[in-house]
């Protein structure tokens, strides 16, 4: 038999449930990515995710290469390219994992129809991008879990596979037509400290990782200056590291990181099954009612200054400077400066998702689209107005004030956490300083929210 290896989200060798399958039941097996314009026009033509899917590719193709065969690359659309594909070297399977987004089960359907005409079977494999497969573990009466915690003790239960081994050998037929892989030197406006990319640099990030910081985890991540997070996400997000293979080998370890890790894997898969059950919630506004959002010439501009890191807010402008320095931003940032957009601004939360999703190097549906639910109160948090309130924020999780100064030189000069607040200096000190007073105050902010909400 002859197989095709669909890669989208799951760009590496070990632990990949369809390559393994294909492997074992195929003599010869052609592993295929396809850049899908409609896959950009969905949102993802970021260049920090196109730059970082070259490393991924590459490195997709290396690994082949050291076992005897290739990555074949394609443009244009999927199922049409699949298809071309199959009739060419006569398939008998197509092998991919499942996928999560309505746009990726629209492709599935699609191609399962199409090669069914062909007489070639489709082979739909799950727990490749999720550890536990949306679905597989739900509540009394609902399609979902809404809430976390309930979801995250029936998913800490579920009994897991072990990782499997990458095959050995494969051996990939002659004569199939492959486009150049792409680089990511050929990439425009790429963020100057976005990380390398490919699964060879996530197993390395991962193995040190493990042995290094995850012990520390569970006092440490909330530490902004301390950096002390895996900053794993870009190689989950493209699936160049198994979310099932971490947990494992995590849990292999023990202790108290470890298992803060593992749960922190589980907000992934949760938001995934969320997604999965309720497509509409990468968008929806689900508590929405008419002004509940500013929106004119000053909202306006209050949004260009977030995006920009000019918000008055030293904690707010150094997360959003990260962002666009890395493509890439603390988990504790993403908090503060999505309630502070959403909350304090009171800008509608998908302006600031946008944002996100056009720099984040790990932006994705599920993760991004539900965080920004969670943190603005309109999906399915149980506290949709609670108010992050930056300063204290900022006091707590940078209580020396480095991760503010390392990002925000304007504020270098400042000892301490006075850096945090630079408008209780004093006249001359405060009019040396070339940065803006802050956009609105926190007390007239939260007020501003709770009338909009209508929760005063
Ligand atoms: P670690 O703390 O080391 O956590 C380990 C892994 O767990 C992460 O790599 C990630 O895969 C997963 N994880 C951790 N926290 C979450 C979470 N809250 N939700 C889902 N998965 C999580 N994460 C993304 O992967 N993509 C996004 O587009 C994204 N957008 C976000 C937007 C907002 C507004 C917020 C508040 C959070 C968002 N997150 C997103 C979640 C989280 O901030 C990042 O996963 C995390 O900061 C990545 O850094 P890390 O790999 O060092 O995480």
């Amino acid at each position: 038999t002859v197989s095709v290896v669909l890669y989208t989200s799951d760009l590496r060798v070990h632990d990949h449930p369809p390559l393994r399958a294909a492997t074992q039941g195929a003599e010869e097996v052609v592993p295929v990515f396809v850049r899908d314009p409609a896959v950009d026009r969905a949102g993802f033509a970021a260049p920090n995710r196109l730059a970082f899917l070259a490393d991924c590719l590459e490195d997709l193709d290396r690994a082949m290469r050291e076992r005897g065969g290739r990555l074949v690359l394609r443009e244009g659309d999927t199922v049409s390219e699949v298809r071309a594909l199959v009739r060419q070297i006569d398939a008998d399977e197509v092998h991919m994992a499942a996928g999560v987004t309505a746009f990726a089960r629209r492709r599935e359907a699609r191609l399962r129809r199409a090669l069914e005409e062909d007489g070639c079977r489709l082979y739909v494999h799950d727990g490749v991008v999720t550890v536990v497969p949306p679905g597989d573990v739900l509540p009394q009466g609902s399609d979902h879990f809404a809430v976390f915690t309930p979801y995250f003790r029936r998913w800490a239960a579920e009994p897991i596979r072990a990782p499997f081994a990458a095959p050995r050998r494969l051996r990939v037929p002659s004569g199939v037509r492959s486009e150049p892989i792409p680089r990511r030197s050929a990439v425009a406006g790429v963020s100057p400290g976005l990380p390398v990319g490919g699964e060879s640099e996530g197993r390395k990030r991962l193995g040190s990782w493990l042995t290094g910081r995850l012990g520390t985890y569970d006092d440490g991540h909330d530490d902004l200056a301390g950096d002390a997070t895996s900053r794993l996400s870009p190689y989950f997000h493209f699936g160049a590291l198994s979310a099932t293979e971490a947990v494992h080998r995590a849990r292999g370890r023990g202790g108290q990181g470890a298992d803060a890790f593992v749960r922190q894997l589980c907000w992934r898969d949760f938001h995934h099954q969320v997604l999965a059950a309720r497509p509409r919630a990468a968008e929806a506004d689900y508590r929405s009612r008419p002004g509940r959002w500013r929106v004119g010439a000053d909202a306006e501009a209050d949004l260009a200054a977030w995006r920009e890191g000019r918000t008055g807010y030293p904690v707010v402008d150094a997360a959003m400077r990260q962002l666009a320095h890395e493509g890439w931003m603390h988990n504790r940032g993403r908090l503060i400066t999505a309630s502070f957009l959403s909350k304090t601004l009171c800008i509608d939360w998908r302006e600031g998702a946008r944002h996100f999703l056009g720099l984040l190097v790990d932006g994705d549906v599920a993760n991004n689209q539900l965080n920004w639910q969670w943190v603005a109160g309109t999906g399915t948090d149980t506290r949709p107005n609670r108010v992050l309130n930056p300063v204290a924020q900022a006091k707590r999780y940078d209580p020396d004030g480095g991760y503010v100064r390392h990002w925000v030189p304007e504020l270098a000069g400042l000892d301490g956490p006075a850096v945090h607040e630079p408008w209780r200096l004093a006249g001359l000190d405060r009019a040396a300083l070339d940065y803006p007073d802050p956009l609105v105050g926190l007390r007239e902010g939260l007020a501003r929210f709770r009338e909009l909400r209508g929760s005063a």
